[in-house]
């Protein structure tokens, strides 16, 4: 599965009592199967991280743009997609881009 952009697991729980989770680009209400009444998520948490596949620098905002260069080298190569979470992506960046590579 590859997403485009930074995505967010989202827990909501409903004042009626209904639970249920959600994946999506934003952190954003949704409403309950219920009873539809509009509930903000309790949790959410980033699930794919965007990273430059020059330097391995990751940017999490979410509101980067796909073609900007990147911050940390210049490069003006598009943003990769890492689906993970932040922890994992350290390991992942820790054996892909060793700290040494400019
Ligand atoms: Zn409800
Ligand atoms: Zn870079």
């Amino acid at each position: 599965m590859e997403f485009k952009t930074p995505r967010y697991l989202k827990e909501y729980e409903c004042v009626c009592g209904e639970k249920w989770n959600d994946v999506w680009d934003c952190e954003c209400n949704d409403h309950c199967p219920e009873c539809n009444k509009e509930i903000e998520p309790q949790s959410s948490q980033v699930i794919s991280v965007m990273y430059c596949p020059e330097c391995g620098n990751h940017d999490n905002d979410g509101h980067n743009s796909e073609h900007d260069p990147c911050v940390c080298c210049g490069s003006e190569t598009e943003w990769k997609i890492f689906n993970g979470s932040h922890e994992a992506y350290d390991l992942f960046a820790e054996k892909n881009f060793p700290k040494d590579r400019k």
